[in-house]
């Protein structure tokens, strides 16, 4: 989401006339685009702006933006009184202000250079500046109205709001026309997306009924908000890419309820299965775990580590649980965030992840969520696990056993694919990404943004080899 917003704040600055720039002596204006979700992160943001005082000190003419979830959650008057040489500061849930921030700040057409700090110099003037440049990320929803008890996401970002379907179209064609025929789809929760009579399935289908698009991605899906018409849509429409970034974040049941994420082990597993079985097979999984949950007995973690191998991900993220963590998301106990109803409801009695009992039923008619607030009791649900913290170095012992379960998992995943056929969309005249999103050299060029058939010949270190079909 951060790259996502990094890009949309380059496009407010392009309008008025600056170039990004990745030498500093050069910039007029710097933006620092935090985050918040590990205190790494935020240590990390801060260090960098702490380092902006000389540039500032050299250049006093020059404009100073803190903006992300991390100038969300410390607010400006904090950062204002750590830093006084920040001229702007603007939060997650505030970046619609962005255009008055910047009309306040600059004339309209002010030529300068804004320096995105951590813009690689090589993708300055590709047209999007944070992934391929074939790829156009389209921000479809805006912050999560969830209420996983270990997330800082909600407080920072706000309730989930989805954006009206007209302009992420728009925005789509727009950017498919200017040579990006990927498009990627983004939201906390994005298939949650509905908008009126628009649900996340008649988005996908409208995004793949624009002539240069040629592949749609999705980041990043609730395992709760999959539905029948999705699964039909997946199997007939082969401009949905066969790739999906599915969190789990645990294998045992008792930990998944503490995180209050609404799902079961088995109904993952079911979930994972139904999308390889409408995909035809060639689906690829990527998945999110967090180790040392408070609580998290070895019982627990040898489920975490058994659905590492069951779960069959090509690749997995994986985390220490941060008692920063614990602190935000008993803050969060108070935030009235809704939660999907049925899902709540059914979270002691194995709620069915089947097509069936998808999201529809789960939100109100417009942009927003409509289920009930929070109840006093979900607030309490934390009850005395949540203290039993897991020490460190137990916590990282854990995590390396996992590491090593899903690297020796990866490498298994993709040789499975060696004699398979796949689509690479060319993004050099010889690499490019399968619709399974794996890195695949080819063995004849094309150009780039053509599809390749191509059938894999060889896996190594998580890249492809593949023999070009036609
Ligand atoms: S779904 Fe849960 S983990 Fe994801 S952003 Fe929302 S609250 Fe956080």
């Amino acid at each position: 989401m951060n790259e996502a917003d990094s890009s949309d704040i380059a496009t407010a600055f392009r309008k008025r006339g600056f170039e990004l720039s990745a030498d500093l002596r050069s910039a007029d204006a710097v933006v620092v685009n935090t985050c918040t979700v590990r205190q790494r992160a935020e240590d990390k943001a801060i260090s960098q702006i702490g380092r902006l005082r000389k540039w500032k000190l050299e250049r006093p003419a020059g404009k100073l933006f803190i903006m992300g979830c991390a100038a969300q959650r410390l607010g400006e008057k904090r950062l204002k009184a750590q830093f006084p040489f920040i001229d702007g500061v603007l939060g997650a849930k505030d970046l619609g202000r962005l255009e008055g921030m910047m009309d306040a700040h600059f004339k309209k057409s002010t030529r300068a250079a804004v320096a995105a700090t951590h813009t690689p110099p090589t993708t300055i003037k590709t047209k999007n500046f944070f992934v391929s440049p074939l790829s156009a990320c389209v921000t479809i929803m805006r912050g999560c109205s969830l209420k996983c008890s270990y997330c800082v996401v909600p407080s920072v970002r706000g309730e989930a709001v989805c954006i009206e379907p007209e302009a992420i179209l728009a925005e789509a064609r727009l950017k498919a026309a200017a040579g990006m025929p990927e498009i990627i789809l983004l939201g906390q929760t994005v298939n949650a997306y509905r908008h009126g009579k628009t649900t996340f399935t008649g988005l996908l289908k409208e995004i793949c009924a624009i002539k240069e698009v040629k592949r749609v991605r999705f980041m990043s899906p609730h395992p709760l908000f999959f539905d029948k018409a999705f699964f039909e849509l997946l199997k007939n429409e082969p401009k949905i890419s066969r790739y999906a970034h599915l969190p789990v974040q645990s294998g045992s049941d008792r930990i998944l309820k503490l995180m209050r994420r609404g799902y079961t082990r088995a109904q993952y597993l079911e979930l994972a299965a139904n999308l390889r079985q409408a995909a035809g097979g060639s689906m690829a999984l990527s998945t999110d775990f967090i180790v040392g949950y408070p609580g998290e007995t070895e019982r627990d973690f040898l489920q975490t580590l058994s659905l590492a191998r069951e779960g069959g991900f090509s690749l997995a993220f994986c985390f220490k649980y941060s008692q920063r963590m614990v602190k935000s998301a008993s803050l969060n106990n108070s935030f009235a965030g809704p939660r999907p109803s049925e899902a709540l409801a059914k979270e002691d009695e194995s709620a069915s992840l089947s097509a069936e009992g998808g999201p529809a039923g789960l939100f109100g008619g417009n942009n927003s969520f409509a289920g009930p607030r929070p109840s006093e009791a979900l607030a309490k649900e934390d009850g005395p696990e949540m203290k039993t913290q897991i020490s460190v170095p137990l916590m990282k012992a854990r995590l390396e056993r996992l590491l090593c379960a899903v690297k020796n998992n990866s490498r298994d995943i993709l040789r499975e694919r060696i004699g398979k056929m796949e689509e690479v969309l060319l993004e050099t005249a010889t690499t490019g990404r399968t619709s399974s999103n794996f890195t695949c050299f080819t063995d004849r060029a094309g150009s780039p943004g053509e599809i390749l058939k191509v059938k894999i010949t060889g896996a190594d270190k998580n890249i492809l080899n593949g023999k070009v079909i036609r």
